[in-house]
Parts: C-alpha cells; structure tokens; sequence
C-alpha cells in the first residue's frame, strides 16, 4: 500500500519580485508538485483515505471519473497500481482513436479505460448510474470525480501542518487554485484562526463554490477557525482556457522563478495573486503561502 512514507515532505520555495518587496510582502510557493515523481500535488492527499477505505472494506478494485485530461485520473491510477489495486477510470466523451498521453499513461499504469458520452456522464452520481456500471464492471470502490468527497478533504485537512509561517505578527493567508474546493475546504477545517484562506476559481459563472465548501464543511460538523472565501474574477473565460496574457504571465514568472506553471489551474491562481496584490487587496506586510497542487504531468512521457 502507498503510504505517506513514499512520499517527500512539500518544501516551501520562497519568491522574490519587486513588488513584494515594495510592500513588505513574503511569497512562498508551497510544492505539493514534487511530493512524488508519479502522483503529485494536491491529488494525493485527496486520494490516501479513499484507498484505505477501498482497502479497509475489501476491495480490490477503485473506480472513478473525469475528463480525458484529468490529473486525478493521472493521480489515481498510479497511486492505484503503486498500492496493489486493479483500477477504472471512466472518461467522459467518446473513446479517440489514438490515446493522448494523459490516458496512455493511465493505462500503462494499468488503469481500465470506460468512454461514455457527455450526457451519460452527467449522470455519473446517480445510484440506476452506479448500479449498472457494476453490472457491467464488477464490484468496485467508487471514488467520485476530482477525488471531491468527504474523505478527500479529510486528506487535504493534512496540507495544512506544512504552512509553516515564519512572521508573527504579519496577516498570514494561503491561496490555493479551486475546481471543486475540495482542497479549500480540508485546508480551511484546519486552519488556526489568524489565518486566512483564498480559493481562486477556474471556474466561469456565479460563484457555485462557496455553497459547496460550506456543506462539506457542515457535513464535517467543523465551524472553521479562519476566513475563508472564493475568488471568481480570474478564470480566463472558463475552465481550461487560456489566452496570450495568461501565457506570458506563466512564462515570466517561470523565468524568474524556476517555477512552471500550467494554465488550467495554478497559472490562474499566481495570477490572481499577483492581481491582488497590485489593488491592494493583499495587506501591506502580509506573508503568503500559495499551494503549487502540481498538475504539470512532467512525468508523461511526450507531454
Ligand atoms: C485538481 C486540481 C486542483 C483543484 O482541486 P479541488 O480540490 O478540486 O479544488 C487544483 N490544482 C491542480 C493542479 C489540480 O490538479
């Protein structure tokens, strides 16, 4: 079984930029992108008790869902191999002729690939849904999409004891990239109170997050310590697009930092900050730890 043995404790990677210093501003990027060289950033965290739980009620078999360039997919069927069960990954939309390298190396790692159309898809957490997959697959352990349940944010409560902040008396916040905010809300139901978290969505429209975080976060019987709240003015046009000013900012940022990013999350996220933090909007003097939650697939071949 993969345990967190496996894996390396996140560094903290400290940003140096004129404009934190013209503020007083400490940045440190928190790497959950180099945790592990197969399954990484804020996936892991998601993934660990939902494979003891498939462990724990003997199964030898987990399945879930996503797109067909989801990280979680990545994420699940290495960590699925690594800890000795058979895993299934249903993507959504119809099965291509020649895999993209996100599913080649889900497969290699022996993952089962299911295509169902969009509109099965949307049906992915209806029990009818559920029961026929069965039927047609056999007994597995469902793990929804994103790795998104409540044992998920159990995980992710554990990416907060590595926030360790080096100024007393200065705002402390933490900004992570939010698709689901299922990392939000584990991060959130373990922050100390003179801390505050920001969750910057991918996500286009009216904010659907915040009514999320706030039912995971009562389902969990946890009245958070800290301020919380969710970002929707940084998603680019929607999730999974990008433009030349995002690019530019990543490529920049990379340049001067040694720091890749990508563009459907963690691109979004640093430029949100940066945005943030020219309006005013991050405190003079604060010290800010923003999550890297990986999503580079730097280890598919031909990515
Ligand atoms: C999945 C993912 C996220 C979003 O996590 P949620 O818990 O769904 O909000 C953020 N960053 C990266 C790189 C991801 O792969």
């Amino acid at each position: 079984m993969l345990a967190d043995s496996d894996f390396s404790a996140p560094v903290l990677d400290a940003i140096d930029d004129p404009i934190l210093r013209e503020r007083k501003i400490t940045l440190r990027m928190l790497r959950l992108d180099r945790i592990h060289p197969l399954v990484s950033g804020n996936k892991w965290y998601k993934l660990k008790h939902n494979l003891l739980a498939a462990r724990a009620e003997s199964h030898n078999t987990v399945l879930s869902f996503g797109g067909a360039y989801s990280n979680h997919i990545v994420a699940l069927a290495a960590a699925s191999k690594l800890s000795g069960l058979r895993s299934i990954g249903v993507i959504r939309g119809e099965a291509p002729k020649i895999l993209n390298p996100v599913l080649q190396f889900a497969q290699q790692q022996g993952m089962t690939l299911h295509f169902i159309s969009r509109s099965d898809y949307r049906h992915k957490a209806d029990p009818e849904f559920i029961e026929a997959l069965e039927q047609r697959v056999g007994d597995f352990y469902l793990i929804p999409e994103g790795g998104s349940n409540l044992l998920g944010i159990k995980g992710c409560a554990e990416i907060a004891d590595h926030l360790h902040w080096q100024r007393k008396d200065s705002p402390h916040l933490v900004l992570m990239a939010c698709g689901t905010a299922a990392t939000l809300t584990g991060v959130v139901s373990a922050l100390p109170s003179e801390c505050e978290a920001i969750g910057v969505s991918v996500l286009k429209g009216p904010d659907s997050l915040s009514p999320q975080v706030n039912s995971w976060l009562h389902a969990l019987g946890c009245t958070p310590a800290a301020r919380w709240s969710i970002d929707t003015q940084f998603h680019h046009g929607g999730y999974g697009k990008t433009n030349p000013a995002l690019n530019d900012f990543m490529k920049a940022f990379e340049g001067r930092t040694g720091i890749a990013l990508e563009h459907v999350y963690t691109g979004k996220m640093m430029w949100g900050l940066y945005k943030m933090i020219e309006s005013g909007e991050v405190a003079f003097g604060s010290e800010v730890i923003a999550l890297h939650t990986g999503g580079l697939a730097q280890n598919i071949p031909s990515w």
